[in-house]
């Protein structure tokens, strides 16, 4: 199979025939042999009663519905499990991406061996203060910190080389992060391919502001993961190393100083907890003994890991 498009959606009722004949049309024109699967990700609304009636007429249609709501990445990681096609392209139910840019799309990914193309909307239409500013930054913001430099990186509308969907785990609200996530797993060779947009046509954005806070918070959970996910005392333990021996040395210099004081000058010492280093030398010690805590209940835990060992091979020669 050449194709599976993959539509997550929540209460898209009013969208779905449009957007299913508009990608049939574009399959049949190509000849591509291709499946539709919608994730109805626990829509209130008839919904799911418009995926079963196009699943009766076109036998290409899958449909997987889920029994609550559980978020876009949550859909999306169900539909890469169940996805046959060697191209997976992803895209929003609202009518916002447009299925004329699938050949496009396929073709970067069987023709030029990107293994994810990620689409850009360059012109965009949304709300400027809400949408268009905000993403924005949160693209710059993602770029710096994780070096994936893209100018769309939350775009609904991508494609992905079978290998690249079968070995990643989008969970969360982790879809904001797919090609960070890719490219952790050893996926680097990313497209970017300036896309159509539309406004929404029916229905509305099923993010609020919530976004603004959850979104970095997960770009922080990735960068670490990926990171040190597999070594957390590298990280809990340096900071922890570092906090105990500053502390352990602004301790030590007090009781020397008052020692000296009291021993060669013959002098009366000043009570060390007159010093501000005192209460340095205290909270360094105290918080550099929690890290190196934190350090090795985290390592009890990576090794615990069912996956703890598991690497995504390329390729092997040999017996
Ligand atoms: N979506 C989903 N589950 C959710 C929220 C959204 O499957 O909990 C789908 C939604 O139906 C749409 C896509 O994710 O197909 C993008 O959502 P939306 O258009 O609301 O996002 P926006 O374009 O406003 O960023
Ligand atoms: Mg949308």
């Amino acid at each position: 199979m050449d194709i599976s498009v993959v539509i997550p959606l929540f209460n898209e009722e009013e969208s779905l025939p449009e957007l299913h004949d508009w990608i049939v049309k574009v399959m049949d024109a190509n000849r591509y042999s291709y499946e539709i699967v919608f994730v109805d990700d626990g829509s209130k609304d008839k919904s799911w009663k418009i995926i079963e009636g196009l699943s009766a007429k076109n036998k290409h249609v899958r449909g997987i519905k889920f029994r609550r709501n559980y978020g876009k990445a949550a859909g999306l990681n169900v539909a890469f499990e169940a996805a046959l096609g060697d191209v997976v392209i992803t895209m929003d139910a609202d009518l916002q991406d447009s299925p004329d840019e699938i050949p496009e799309l396929y073709s970067m990914i069987v023709n030029d061996g990107f293994d994810l193309v990620s689409g850009w909307k360059k012109k965009r239409y949304d709300n400027a203060f809400t949408k268009n500013l905000p993403s924005k930054l949160y693209n710059a913001t993602t770029g710096w910190i994780s070096g994936i430099k893209l100018h769309d990186m939350n775009c609904g509308l991508k494609a992905y080389r079978r290998d690249v969907i079968k070995s990643i785990e989008v969970y969360g609200e982790m879809h904001r992060y797919i090609p960070v996530i890719a490219a952790r797993a050893g996926f680097t060779n990313i497209g970017e391919k300036v896309v159509q947009h539309q406004a929404r046509k029916y229905g509305v954005s099923k993010f609020g502001m919530g976004r603004f806070i959850r979104g970095p918070l997960d770009l922080l959970s990735i960068s670490f993961v990926s990171k040190f996910g597999k070594r957390p005392m590298h990280f809990f333990g340096s900071i922890g190393m570092l906090m105990f021996t500053i502390g352990f040395f602004a301790a030590l210099w007090l009781g020397v100083h008052k020692l000296w004081i009291v021993l060669y000058e013959h002098g009366v010492a000043e009570r060390v907890t007159a010093s501000p280093w005192f209460y340095i030398a205290l909270t360094s010690m105290v918080i550099g003994t929690q890290l190196f805590l934190a350090g090795f209940l985290a390592e009890l835990i990576a090794r615990n890991s069912p996956d703890r060992n598991t690497y995504l091979i390329e390729k092997e020669i040999g017996e």
